[in-house]
């Protein structure tokens, strides 16, 4: 029993540090917000009962996830811990939250509260020196971020000098930078009318602009900025009232948001809480809830902070939107390392200005966990506006039909397997498969990989239909001509991909290995992998216990590796890439 709840808590923990890795650091989210929240919750409520079982770098004890150690963005050290926020999601967990308070300050005079909206974006510190910004960072970890001041300086709504009296010699400025909802659909409108990859959502691409090493793209972006709280403050002093701190702020021309208010009762926070929530498809950006703070700093103080978030301040979040919508029918889909997804077609519904006419089903048990079939009206949800997901049925139209799991690829036609310890079904044709082999080249050439322009979804279609390209190193002997058969693709265009081809053969290790695509192998262990072992034959000679040696693989992915560099094909492919077609890298030079 004892065993099975370590296993438990154990796997929620690699599986949450893999989600917060890819959200944080990656701004590519697997799971919606709403998921992500229950296994976090989840893995509380399983740590609280097993205290032994708690460690301190469990993901409910993190905040963000640590920068990468690459040489593009310096790190940066915050003085002050840039923490996180806990939160609540309904009004008896708020009144908890309102009552601790009250109890636990009982000898003070009435407590005031600032609300103030929480902005859906990314959490950035700016330092003033002399009034002049010196400084931007991203929160990273918490006490770890990067530097990002030449993109922070593309913001227009960010001062790079402060106007005004009494200003600290030292000041830094905690705040939230963000994209505009009109903007983001035009770039997205953009994006999509030229074949580019959208963006999932505003947060993820103000943090994606945000963490551009070329600070015109951020510009291009067009990001804003709201502050919110203050970090260091040496060489001068600040008012003790939150809210009289955000009117300095707005005194020396920082942007700060007109929707706060002082509130002395639980009922007037409760009436901001309700009256932003309907205020909230008016406005243009997004918020995921309010945030309710201690007014005075003293108090703050003498509240204190706990790991990963301070005890004098909550988020409480919105309820996320749904719809109800019909399934229509359901669609399989093989990603790039074979795992079959359903995707429930939807009659259209548009949630909070988007129309939603598909949502994932993640893997075939999901088909029959929720019981659904095609002509069931269903409720989907957009929480945190990533994916949609459908989240309960609530009848059936007349007619009803059972969802039938394909048994063969629908790819490739080879039987799909169920692999142990596994939810769904995999095709295991690997790259003879036409749906693997195009996700393996999505990803091959996309920008953390070889970062090959002038290539994308549509054209990697096209060769692999034509059989032009049959593996990954087939695309290095592309021609002009072929090329220029591609739809869309005239001979300048096809001579400047023959051109980024070439640029790309000379990389990193990392890269390399992270662009192989091996199951389980994200950025940050395949930089891991390149510092350990150095040279290619090193890692093709390493056994299972060598590859457990490397900071962050476990015996499940060391098996993958292994399983994936002896599989003929692969062997062979990897040969051809680097013997034949030449691709090299520095050793040790530029990781990321
Ligand atoms: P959070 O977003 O819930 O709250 C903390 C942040 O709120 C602060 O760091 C700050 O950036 C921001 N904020 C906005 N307005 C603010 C204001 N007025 N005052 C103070 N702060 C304000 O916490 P987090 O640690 O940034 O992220 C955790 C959340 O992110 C999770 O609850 C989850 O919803 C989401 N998440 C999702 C995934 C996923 O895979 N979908 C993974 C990790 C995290």
């Amino acid at each position: 029993m004892i065993d099975s709840i370590k296993d438990k808590i154990t796997n929620l923990q690699i599986l949450l540090r893999h989600y917060q890795y890819q959200y944080h650091m990656l701004d590519q989210p697997e799971v919606s917000d709403s998921e992500y929240d229950l296994l976090i919750n989840e893995l509380r409520v399983l740590e609280k009962e097993y205290p032994k079982f708690l460690m301190t770098d469990s993901p409910t004890q993190c905040i963000g996830s640590s920068p990468m150690s690459r040489n593009t963005l310096k790190k940066v050290y915050h003085e002050v811990p840039m923490l996180s926020l806990d939160n609540v999601i309904d009004k008896n967990s708020y009144l908890a939250f309102h009552k601790r308070i009250e109890d636990e300050l009982y000898d003070s005079d009435q407590i005031r509260f600032c609300c103030e909206l929480k902005f859906d974006g990314l959490a950035v510190s700016l330092l003033y020196e002399d009034r002049r910004l010196v400084r931007a960072s991203t929160r990273g970890d918490g006490n770890n971020g990067e530097n990002i001041t030449n993109n922070i300086r593309m913001i227009k709504s960010i001062p790079s000098y402060l106007n005004g009296h009494n200003i600290p010699k030292h000041l830094e400025v905690r705040g939230e930078a963000f994209m505009f909802l009109s903007h983001f659909k035009k770039i997205n409108y953009e994006a999509l009318s030229s074949g580019h990859k959208v963006f999932s959502n505003p947060r993820n691409a103000a943090a994606g602009s945000l963490r551009q090493i070329d600070p015109c793209i951020t510009l291009k972006r067009q990001l804003s900025f709201i502050c919110y709280g203050l970090g260091l403050v040496e060489g001068g002093t600040m008012p003790t009232s939150h809210i009289k701190c955000l009117k300095k702020f707005r005194d020396w021309g920082l942007p700060v948001s007109e929707h706060t208010r002082l509130c002395y009762t639980r009922d007037e926070v409760l009436e901001f809480y309700d009256q932003m929530k309907i205020n909230r498809p008016f406005l243009d950006y997004d918020i995921d809830g309010v945030v309710i703070k201690v007014d005075d700093l003293l108090l703050q103080k003498k509240l204190g902070c706990i790991t990963h978030a301070p005890r004098w301040a909550v988020a409480f979040k919105f309820p996320a939107q749904e719809k109800i919508t019909t399934v229509r029918d359901i669609d399989f889909q093989v990603g790039r390392t074979g795992v079959l997804t359903p995707v429930a077609k939807l009659e259209p519904v548009s949630i909070s200005g988007v129309i939603v006419s598909s949502a994932t089903l993640y893997n075939t048990s999901s088909i029959s966990r929720l019981g659904i079939r095609i002509g069931d009206r269903v409720t989907i949800r957009r929480a945190g506006d990533v994916i949609p997901q459908i989240v309960s049925i609530i009848g059936s139209n007349a007619q009803r039909y059972e969802v039938i799991i394909p048994i063969f690829c629908p790819a490739c036609g080879s039987v799909l397997k169920r692999e142990k310890g596994e939810t769904g079904v995999r095709c295991t044709n690997g790259l003879t498969c036409s749906a693997q082999l195009k996700g393996a080249l999505k990803h091959f050439v996309s920008r953390r990989a070889l970062n090959i322009h002038g290539i994308g979804e549509k054209i990697i279609t096209q060769l692999v239909e034509k059989k032009y390209v049959k593996n990954l190193a087939d695309l290095f002997n592309l021609t002009i001509t072929q090329l220029s058969e591609m739809e869309h693709m005239g001979p300048k265009a096809a001579q400047y991909l023959v051109d980024q081809l070439e640029k790309a053969k000379k990389t990193t290790f990392s890269r390399f290995l992270y662009a192989l695509g091996i199951s389980n192998i994200g950025q940050t262990t395949a930089v891991n992998l390149a510092a350990h072992f150095k040279t290619l034959d090193a890692l093709m000679n390493a056994n299972i216990d060598d590859l457990i040696l490397v900071n962050g693989i476990g015996r499940v992915v060391a098996g993958r590796i292994r399983h994936f560099l002896d599989e003929e094909n692969n062997r062979q492919v990897i040969r051809i890439l680097i013997k034949d077609i030449g691709i090299t890298w520095m050793p040790m030079v530029g990781l990321y």
